[in-house]
């Protein structure tokens, strides 16, 4: 897919134009904003994981039928999508009140809400996103009445199978927020999902230490904000890095003082640490181990949270849990 120019630079993504009418690139910046931009930084990083968290939220929606923007994540940063007209609306979906609301109402912060709260924000940043009613989206023709009703569907569902998502894997979904965007399919207009779903855009706690797994360890100045989200990709079982063609072996001498510096098979026949003979059997070994080892771990469920309760030792399907 030929990347041509660029079409639009919000401030965690830019999206590129390709030769394919209809079809763009959505690039994942490391930028970081918050209080309406008056807090920036660059994070390193983040955009990589807000890419793979992502479309592994999108994709896994768009296998329970919620039609989404994402083709296809093309490498660590970029994605091609459907271009789509964006509805200028930020849909908040709020399962326990914290943030905006807890200041603006008085409420306090933590209140589990009786059912999810559904939110309107007009998407301005010159007016700081303001919250509206829906009478207003419907006063200036934001969007119709249909599709607000559709979206709100939309919106019950996604919030439904998040919170599934998420808390099989220890952590609450506090908030987040959706966009839409309309696309024509055979001539019809339909509403589909887009922007992303990420730390990002979502309050993300730990079910049961409360920590912040989410863009408010920026906010708050909490640090740590790349091992929260790596955190969080790895809960979801998203692989990182790149998978080897076959099993890599690297020596390393046995020195503290030293490091363990890296070395080569070179030099432990030069320095006479082990022979050629002793190597070749070390490495025919290490090799049986490996497939053994994948084989072993494959089987079970490696769950390797701090959160992990000590009752919990087998998952939903029986596999044995493992703990850090
Ligand atoms: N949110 C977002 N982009 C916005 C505003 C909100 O992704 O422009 C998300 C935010 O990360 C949180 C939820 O929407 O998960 C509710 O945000 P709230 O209005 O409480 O935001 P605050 O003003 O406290 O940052």
């Amino acid at each position: 897919m030929k990347k041509g120019k660029k079409i639009h630079e919000g401030k965690a993504k830019i999206i590129y134009a390709t030769h394919v009418k209809d079809l763009v690139i959505q690039y994942f910046k490391d930028d970081a904003t918050a209080f309406n931009n008056q807090k920036k930084s660059t994070i390193e990083g983040k955009g990589v994981l807000n890419n793979r968290i992502s479309e592994h939220i999108l994709s896994n929606l768009s296998q329970i039928g919620i039609k989404n923007h994402l083709v296809k994540r093309l490498n660590m940063r970029e994605q091609i999508i459907k271009l789509v007209e964006i509805i200028p609306i930020e849909f908040i979906v709020r399962n326990v009140a914290t943030g905006s609301i807890t200041k603006r109402l008085g409420i306090e912060d933590g209140t589990v809400l009786k059912e999810p709260l559904i939110e309107f924000c007009l998407k301005d940043d010159k007016l700081g996103d303001p919250l509206i009613a829906e009478q207003h989206i419907l006063a200036f023709y934001w969007a119709s009445k249909k599709e607000i009703d559709k979206v709100k569907k939309m919106i019950l569902r996604i919030n439904d199978f998040m919170i599934g998502m998420f808390r099989g894997v220890g952590i609450k979904l506090i908030d987040f927020k959706l966009e839409f965007g309309r696309l024509k399919v055979n001539g019809k207009e339909e509403v589909i999902l887009a922007d992303e779903i990420s730390p990002d855009t979502c309050r993300l706690w730990d079910s049961i230490t409360d920590k912040k797994l989410d863009k408010d360890r920026f906010r708050k100045d909490l640090g740590d904000l790349i091992p929260a989200y790596t955190e969080v990709a790895k809960r979801l079982g998203i692989e990182d890095g790149t998978v080897l063609k076959e099993p890599l072996i690297e020596f390393c001498l046995k020195d503290d003082k030293l490091g363990d510096p890296l070395i080569a098979e070179e030099h432990i026949l030069a320095f006479d640490w082990a022979s050629k003979k002793e190597i070749e059997k070390v490495k025919k070994m290490i090799l049986r181990i490996n497939d053994f080892m994948i084989g072993m771990f494959r089987g079970c469920l490696l769950y390797t949270s701090d959160a992990a309760d000590d009752s919990l030792r087998v998952d939903l399907v029986g596999r044995r849990i493992i703990k850090k």
